[in-house]
């Protein structure tokens, strides 16, 4: 039986893009072996052009973006849709409301990974898109029932800094990594059972050695998601380590 074709909204950054290419692979050579790898279809974006409708507030643009992309994906094949970066996933409902094949939404693995390691409240990283507005944490309360708890004003600012700045433009700095390993021990502090990594570029700069509590990789679990689709009902797949 041959893979379904994933078809990735992506270069939002190139640099998480780049992740998840490679994740997918991997995914997919272990299961099938030999010279198998995945099949993809990737939209890669100026990322110059959506963090300026980002910044300007003009979501509307940024969705026009984002359907357009969606629906060459679909037209070129693809039996399902990727948006490779939360923040864009304010729009999610409305990109799939545009299509017909399923949009893999990337907070749904994360929730369930959380829940599955027992975590009830949970702490979100993200941009300040992501950490403030009700689209992400609607969807891990409303529909997974988790308690989403965020840092502090200015740790949100600085980790948004970082993201934007330094990590989107492939810069990874030692002075950002204990800053955000600072954030996450506060939020632990605060009661946070495990910590979601809601940005995409964020598991370039820190991971499950830099917390006392589980991390949760939305690029590595949306990437095993992405996997699972392609290989669908495809017998021998090994379990996740
Ligand atoms: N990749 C990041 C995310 O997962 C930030 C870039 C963007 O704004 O799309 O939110």
């Amino acid at each position: 039986m041959q893979q379904k074709i994933a078809g990735l909204i992506g270069g939002m950054s190139w640099e998480s893009s780049a992740h998840y290419y490679r994740l997918i692979n991997e995914h997919v050579r272990d299961a099938l072996g030999g010279t198998h790898s995945a099949r993809l279809l990737l939209w890669s974006f100026d990322f110059a052009e959506i963090e300026a409708l980002q910044r300007a507030g003009d979501w509307e643009g940024a969705t026009a973006r984002m359907i357009d992309a969606a629906q060459r994906l679909q037209a070129a094949g693809a039996s399902c849709v990727v948006i490779c970066t939360n923040t864009m996933h304010r729009m999610a409902q409305t990109v799939q409301d545009a299509i017909d094949i399923p949009l893999l939404h990337i907070a749904d693995p994360t929730a369930v990974a959380a829940k599955a390691a027992g975590v009830k409240r949970i702490a979100l990283l993200g941009t300040a898109f992501t950490m403030e507005q009700a689209f992400y944490r609607g969807r891990l309360e409303q529909a997974h029932g988790l308690q989403v708890i965020v840092p502090a004003a200015p740790d949100r600012a600085e980790v948004h800094r970082i993201i934007y700045d330094e990590l989107v433009q492939g810069r990874v700095l030692a002075a950002s990594q204990a800053f955000y390993r600072q954030v996450m021990e506060r939020l632990v502090s605060e009661g946070a059972e495990g910590i979601i990594l809601g940005c995409t570029e964020i598991m370039m700069l820190v991971g499950q050695a830099d917390a006392s509590v589980p991390v949760f990789d939305t690029t590595a679990l949306h990437a095993r998601a992405i996997a699972d689709h392609l290989l669908g009902d495809q017998v021998g797949r090994p379990d996740p380590a």
